[in-house]
């Protein structure tokens, strides 16, 4: 397997998941056509599916216009999306394998961004969308902290340390600051902050990340840390510090960062 990352528009990711033995490939989230289109045609590729994690439009924002190029594309997402990811063919509901090529991945339902979001899993990767982003979560548009909670920790969590975690935008930076300012004494933090910085002056990404990196430096993974738990009781003093309150305040918090 091999994964091209695909820069689109201001900060989001498309990535081409590519099976090296039958040249097949798949597409998470093209949020836009031109950029999406270069690679495919550079790596000399066939492209047999679009796979969207979820139905924002800087995350599906390509689906027509490769479908015009590649009628016979599938379109895979989360069955509650129907209706909302443009051309959609597939509606995961159970649990189905994706085919790419001799490539086999799966799915979890990750509700708490989207009622639909969900992340795919092929060999040792994780595509995440907007639920997990490297040191940060996606806002709560249409799901509760107690599920983005469990959709973080109990269900992508559940995978291997050494997952990579391939995200939805390149918001690593930005996250890195906030979670140095909720948990200042994390030496981790530190340490992986001078690391992106660094890449970002260089103009590189900051994707993958791993899911190891990211239980020693998320805040939404990290509600065990006394540090974050002083933090919520210092914004709300009557917070019973249960994993989903911890969440619903540090969430709240990065809103207003
Ligand atoms: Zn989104």
């Amino acid at each position: 397997m091999k994964v091209v990352t695909i820069p689109c528009l201001r900060d989001n990711y498309a990535y081409l998941i590519i099976c090296e033995a039958t040249r097949q490939a798949g597409i998470i989230d093209p949020s836009e056509f031109s950029p999406v289109w270069k690679v495919i045609q550079q790596q000399g590729i066939t492209l047999v599916s679009i796979l969207n994690t979820h139905h924002h439009w800087d995350h599906v924002g390509g689906n027509q216009q490769l479908l015009t190029k590649l009628p016979d594309l599938k379109v895979v997402g989360h069955h509650s999306d129907r209706g909302r990811i443009p051309g959609q063919t597939h509606y995961l509901e159970g649990d189905e394998t994706i085919n790419i090529g001799q490539l086999r991945g799966t799915w979890t339902h990750n509700p708490g961004h989207t009622s639909g979001a969900i992340t795919y899993y092929f060999e040792e990767a994780a595509f995440t969308g907007d639920t997990l982003f490297a040191a940060g979560c996606g806002r709560l548009f249409e799901g509760t902290p107690g599920q983005m909670h469990h959709s973080i920790n109990q269900v992508i969590g559940s995978f291997p340390d050494h997952t990579q975690i391939y995200f939805g935008h390149e918001y690593t930076q930005n996250n890195l600051e906030f979670a140095q300012s909720v948990e200042p004494g994390n030496r981790w933090i530190q340490t992986k902050l001078e690391e992106v910085r660094q890449l970002r002056r260089s103009g590189k990404g900051t994707t993958p990340s791993t899911l190891e990196s990211e239980k020693l430096t998320n805040p939404f993974m990290r509600d065990h840390s006394p540090e974050i738990q002083n933090t919520v009781k210092q914004q709300d003093p009557s917070n019973n510090l249960s994993p989903a309150s911890i969440l619903r305040v540090i969430r709240r918090m990065k809103d207003n960062y």
